[in-house]
């Protein structure tokens, strides 16, 4: 097999445009001379430390300088880099770690409290926690050469998926998946030299690293917010010459109520808001294009080192709701039963691409059952138009078969949270004698909000046709969500007789 090897990415980047601002955060500005300069001192420091080319380095940061000099660290000496979402307890941190093979954990001091719960509670022998403090106690006199070159075979990460479905797996991406990820992504979007892209996402997914890749490769700048708040957000682009943003459709919502409530608008510069991670309810999109805000509906996942399909500028009107067409160097298929479907008839969605992973990391299993003959089966289920456009109905796990028919939660979802009473809406299959399948609507209401059954039903008439109507209202407390703050549908059930529901 020949390998193609490429030049290090931020090396290169260095070389070529130096004095160009990298990272921008709050006032900060980092150019990518300085930012090379910052990772060959942290990979000659985590060398002194121990760390070697091909060890699993898991990372445990919020959005910020560290994480970014830590990554192209970990570039520069060529180990593989396991992105932990903050956010998960320290029991799922645990078992993430030991699945992956960690041999060493790199931490910001604000989660002590959590690895301490880990360090206490689980038996991980063999592994060496730091935080970078303690990195940066060890000289920077490396004694082995740093990596110079990229074999885009290489693994670059591991990234475990959301867990929404079932358990996490670990996704490997490899050079060449981000690379090609980054090209296929700039040769939809376009590449401005002023382009600055807003890194309000978490870089432990692949929707911010991904970021990070392309600022690299493109030579643009990332401008970084530890965490999402909507006005912080919208200030960045109002004030900070952002030009593309990563969001899903949760923020979004907020960011456009704080647009709103704020009465501004976004400047003509901002020429891109990515929507992925998750079905883009209608009402949103029609809010967006209320407010002139340039969106491109996007599709992706772990698997696939970020969108695979995404909706280019000239269709963002005319096919409202599609994901769009795969990327330059991406394919789909939409196959039900073995057979590849005619447009309009639903399937599952297959991709196949270089921006694909090889593999779940330690689970061949997993990987043999997702691949056939280089397409990867996603467990997503949509439909191409006649235009060969891809609209995402539903995760098939999720599907409801009520009477034959089949029922997609997010459409009735979609059409709950277009309710003003209603916050956040969950939809599941519930057991029925007659129809096999029935569906039911779990609904968080907005405080001092009453809605009942007959209205909820009203209002479902005549957006929903009949079957799909929910049977049955759960008023909740909280909706189950995962630590990616991903609805977990097959826990809706279990809220039946949860403290706090009530039947509406
Ligand atoms: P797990 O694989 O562990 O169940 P997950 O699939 O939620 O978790 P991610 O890789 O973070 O993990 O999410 C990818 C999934 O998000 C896709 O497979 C799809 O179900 C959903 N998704 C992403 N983009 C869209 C979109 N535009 N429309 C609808 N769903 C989307
Ligand atoms: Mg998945």
């Amino acid at each position: 097999m020949t390998h193609t090897i490429v030049p290090n990415w931020l090396r290169k980047r260095a070389d070529l445009t130096p004095e160009r601002p990298a990272v921008i955060l709050h006032d900060n500005i980092v150019t990518f001379a300085e930012l090379d300069k910052r990772a060959q001192s942290v990979a000659r420091r985590l060398i002194r430390m121990g760390v070697h080319k091909g060890d699993h380095v898991a990372l445990l940061f919020p959005n910020g300088l560290e994480i970014i000099e830590l990554i192209h660290g970990l570039e520069y000496i060529g180990a593989v880099m396991v992105l932990l979402n903050t956010r998960l307890s320290a029991h799922e941190l645990a078992w993430q770690i030991e699945d992956a093979n960690v041999a060493h954990v790199l931490y910001d001091l604000s989660f002590l409290e959590k690895v301490q719960e880990i360090r206490q509670n689980h038996r991980l022998p063999h592994l060496a926690w730091r935080t970078v403090s303690e990195m940066m106690e060890h000289p920077e006199t490396a004694t082995e050469e740093l990596q110079m070159e990229f074999d885009l075979d290489q693994t670059h990460t591991i990234i475990y998926t959301s867990g929404t479905t079932g358990y996490p797996k670990g996704v490997q991406l490899c050079y060449g998946n981000h690379w090609w990820s980054a090209i296929g992504s700039a040769l939809n979007l376009g590449l401005h030299l002023d382009d600055r892209w807003l890194a309000c996402v978490p870089m432990f997914h692949v929707s911010g690293l991904s970021i990070l890749m392309r600022s690299v490769m493109y030579g643009i700048a990332m401008v970084v917010l530890e965490s999402f708040d909507p006005k912080q957000v919208n200030d960045a682009i109002i004030r900070q010459h952002v030009t593309i943003v990563s969001v899903v459709s949760a923020m979004l919502k907020q960011m456009v109520d704080e647009l709103e409530d704020s009465h501004r608008r976004y400047p003509e510069t901002f020429r891109c808001m990515l929507l992925g991670g998750g079905p883009a309810p209608l009402p949103i999109l029609e809010a967006c294009k209320a407010f002139d805000i340039p969106i491109y509906q996007t599709y992706g996942m772990t698997e696939t080192a970020s969108q695979i399909v995404t909706l280019s500028p000239e269709y963002m009107l005319q096919k409202l709701g599609s994901a769009g067409k795969p990327l330059f160097q991406a394919q789909l298929q939409i196959v039900q039963d073995g057979e590849v479907q005619k447009p309009m008839q639903a399937g599952e969605i297959l991709v196949k691409g270089p921006n694909v992973t090889k593999g779940y990391w330690n689970r061949a299993d997993a990987t043999a059952h997702v691949f056939t003959q280089g397409w990867l089966h996603t467990g997503d289920i949509g439909y191409l138009d006649e235009d060969g456009f891809l609209y995402v109905l539903d995760r098939r796990s999720d599907l409801i078969v009520s009477g034959g028919e089949n029922i997609y939660p997010a459409e009735l979802e979609a059409v709950l949270l277009s309710h003003p009473a209603i916050l956040e809406a969950g939809v599941t299959g519930m057991e029925d004698p007659v129809w096999g399948k029935i569906p039911a609507a779990f609904v968080k209401i907005r405080p001092g909000q009453i809605i009942d059954e007959k209205e909820l039903k009203t209002f479902c008439f005549g957006k929903l046709a009949s079957y799909k109507i929910p049977k049955c209202f759960y008023s909740v407390v909280q909706l189950p969500r995962n630590a990616s703050n991903k609805l977990l549908r097959r826990e809706l059930l279990g809220l039946v007789d949860a403290t706090g529901t009530r039947k509406i």
